[in-house]
């Protein structure tokens, strides 16, 4: 490109969209296709069908009622049809000559009065049709489809000299392909007339699945070469030496006031194996909400203590990171007194002085066990030697912030007594997520690591009992939390979703605190009245924990709040869960809250409260959203319904998004293709290098970003 010449707008509009190469713009599929291969007729069309047909100008007149518009009235064959134009220029009244035949395409609808067809395009009559299907392409503002229809073509073609679409996979491995991708793309680009435009449009035809499969093969491949890359990796030997004592691991398993589920049992061994090894761990262990999964990162966290490592246990917002601090200082501190170690804790909202302190023990290696937010991966921190890094609701992190945690042992300039080896070390990692990922979904992103999965409770749930009702029955609800606080249970309120404005949220969670509080107290005395406290996500970090505290303790009945006690919170005398506009969460968030609930032994209940606008009814996901609530309790059953309402990319979440999800293949469509693939990679791999460096530079732009971190 010419550096001199400024960009004309259409260009600009081309780079905005990330076409600035031939490559680039060959890879631009349309997604749909017309047909303009031959002219139709009015009286042959379809309601609403789009068809190309000659027809004579009979008049031209500017109206101004219902509203000014253009209003051409035009004869083909033997139908009327009126034109109209609601946006129009002088030019192009002037195109419409009385008496003179025009080529229009556009959508017909009508037929008793007359058709009408609103905003056709207009070309000469008599010109030669086009010989193949009219691509239709993505496009923006400032850039015509004309214009990128061209550009595209010019870059296919220059793209189809070069010799990045030559074939990278070996014949006799290919999946059932009968174009090569050359052919596939000049196929997409540029349909004979013939093709039937449904397979173009469903993604069935052939030249689909050769993109798929190049796509699906190139994602495997770039997560097969992550797996390689882990090998090579070393981390430290997290095996125990006890020296004939007890284990810390065993004298926590001693002091825990319950018995490990055989799933928690399970897992604790599966991770226990891995750290034993000098590759780094890469598992993410998931189970439901309320399945155990903190005591499992303890018993991890000890295995890596006793092997004379420390720990790091992040968690996403800071009421969540406390509470893991409260109970694992609770379970561990004094077993780890006795050995001079520590655990600390660790924010960014803490004093200065507290902070310094904490920094000092990670450094010396007094902190077996640092539990904090984003605060552990800050620069400032340098661990002695960080061999575990546990991360709590990991599809909160992102990968940048989950690679920080990796390089921890690489980054401490100020030791020089440090072993020169131990900065080779990566330290283990352990996720965890409450919200499962589906197999299909797992399969084509996180191929790289290794699941646990948590799929038992532990004993003595009571099930949630979940309804869905109308605002209109709040008052109902009210009654069943009177209900709920004089049996001595306590109630979680969560307010309204608006997700433009946190302000806006902070105005309705503190009316909806006044007005409880003072419906709860209708009738009763002053010191009979049930204390109801408000959290939300604007308060200072001390007095939120403050809030928790003394909810969690019961010094207060009803806990209104916004969304931030969405993950985590932990508080089994809590029985009654009261979600506000239900109809605006997300089915995994939904069922995220319901899991505050059913704790303790206490039967337990969550409301959806949904509310429309006066004129508006539930949309059709909002509906299957509740409706998924009321029928299942089970996060996978959940995870797999939010799945199929949300897709992929939204499903996994924004914030993992800057890693570039699939464009040609559908996870959940393309099993088969799926499976090929991932059993493909790997023999690629070890047996045609060359060329699966070469296809995977060709897709460069579906790097395993996940992976890497
Ligand atoms: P999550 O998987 O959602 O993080 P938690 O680790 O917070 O779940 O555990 C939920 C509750 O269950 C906690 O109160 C925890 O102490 C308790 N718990 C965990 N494991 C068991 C068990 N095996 N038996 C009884 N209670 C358990
Ligand atoms: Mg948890």
């Amino acid at each position: 490109m010419e550096n001199s010449k400024p960009l004309s707008a259409p260009q600009k509009a081309l780079h905005r969209m990330g076409l600035t190469s031939p490559t680039e713009l060959a890879l631009h599929l349309p997604f749909r296709y017309e047909d303009e291969t031959r002219l139709g007729t009015l009286r042959e069309a379809r309601e609403g069908e789009v068809i190309l047909f000659e027809a004579v100008v009979q008049s031209v007149e500017v109206v101004y009622r219902p509203r000014r518009q253009l209003k051409v009235e035009v004869r083909s064959q033997e139908s009327a049809c009126t034109l109209r134009f609601f946006n129009f220029y002088p030019t192009q009244l002037k195109q419409f000559v009385v008496g003179e035949t025009l080529r229009f395409k556009g959508e017909v609808r009508g037929g008793l009065m007359g058709y009408t067809v609103m905003h056709p395009t207009v070309q000469k009559a008599g010109g030669p049709l086009p010989e193949g299907l009219t691509p239709v392409y993505a496009s923006t503002q400032g850039l015509p489809q004309s214009y990128l229809r061209k550009a595209v073509l010019s870059g296919l073609k220059v793209a189809m000299k070069s010799s990045h679409f030559e074939p990278t996979i070996p014949k006799a491995w290919e999946p059932h392909l009968s174009l090569s991708l050359k052919e596939a793309l000049w196929a997409l680009h540029c349909p004979s007339a013939q093709t039937p435009i449904e397979s173009l449009q469903s993604h069935e035809h052939p030249a689909w699945q050769r993109l798929k499969a190049e796509e699906l093969l190139a994602q495997q491949l770039s997560q097969y070469q992550a797996r390689q890359a882990r090998l090579e990796l070393r981390s430290p030997i997290l095996e125990a030496t006890t020296g004939g004592g007890k284990s810390l691991a065993e004298q926590l398993l001693e002091v825990l006031p319950f018995e490990l589920t055989r799933a928690q049992k399970r897992v604790t061994q599966e991770i226990a194996d891995d750290l034993k090894s000098a590759q780094p761990m890469h598992r993410l262990l998931q189970g439901d909400v309320g399945s155990g999964k903190t005591v499992v990162a303890a018993l991890a966290a000890a295995h890596c203590i006793q092997a004379g490592w420390q720990c790091a246990l992040m968690a996403p917002t800071e009421i969540l990171a406390s509470q893991h601090f409260e109970k694992l200082l609770f379970w561990l501190e004094p077993l780890l007194a006795s050995r001079g170690l520590q655990v600390v804790w660790l924010t960014g909202s803490q004093k200065k002085k507290d902070k310094l302190a904490s920094l000092t023990l990670i450094e010396s290696g007094k902190a077996a066990l640092v539990i904090g937010t984003h605060a552990v991966i800050q620069e400032s921190v340098h661990f002695k030697a960080l061999g575990l890094a546990i991360i709590d609701e990991q599809h909160r992190f992102g990968v940048a912030q989950r690679l920080a945690l990796r390089q921890k042992n690489k980054t401490n300039p100020n030791d020089s007594t440090r072993d020169a080896g131990l900065t080779d070390l990566e330290p283990h990692m352990l996720m965890m997520t409450a919200t499962p990922i589906p197999r299909t979904l797992a399969m084509s992103y996180f191929a790289d690591l290794d699941v646990s999965t948590l799929d038992e409770l532990p004993p003595g749930r009571t099930p949630v009992m979940t309804k869905v009702l109308s605002e209109h029955r709040r008052p109902e609800v009210i009654e069943r939390i009177k209900h709920q606080l004089a049996l001595g249970q306590q109630v979680y309120w969560v307010c309204p979703l608006i997700e433009e404005s946190e302000k806006i949220d902070l105005v309705n969670a503190t009316q909806t605190h006044a007005e409880l509080a003072q419906l709860l107290s209708e009738g009763l005395g002053a010191g009979e009245a049930p204390r109801v406290a408000l959290l939300h996500s604007k308060m200072p970090e001390p007095e939120k924990r403050e809030v928790m505290r003394a909810f969690k303790e019961g010094q207060t009945h009803v806990l209104v709040s916004t969304t931030v006690i969405e993950v985590g919170v932990d508080v089994p005398n809590a029985s009654l869960m009261v979600i506000e506009h239900a109809e605006r969460f997300g089915l995994s968030q939904l069922h995220q809250l319901r899991g505050r609930v059913g704790r303790g032994q206490a039967v337990s209940a969550c409301v959806l409260l949904y509310s429309t606008g006066e004129h508006q009814r539930l949309s059709d996901t909002a509906k299957e959203r509740l409706k998924a609530m009321v029928e299942t309790q089970d996060g996978f059953e959940i995870a797999r319904r939010d799945l199929a309402i949300r897709g992929p990319g939204e499903f996994l979440g924004a914030r993992q998004s800057g890693a570039q999800l699939l464009r040609f293949a559908d996870p959940l469509v393309d099993v088969q293709m799926m499976e090929w693939a991932r059993e493909t990679a790997p023999k690629m791999w070890h047996e045609h290098f060359e060329a699966s460096q070469r296809h995977l530079s060709r897709w460069q732009g579906i790097r395993a970003e996940y992976l890497k971190a």
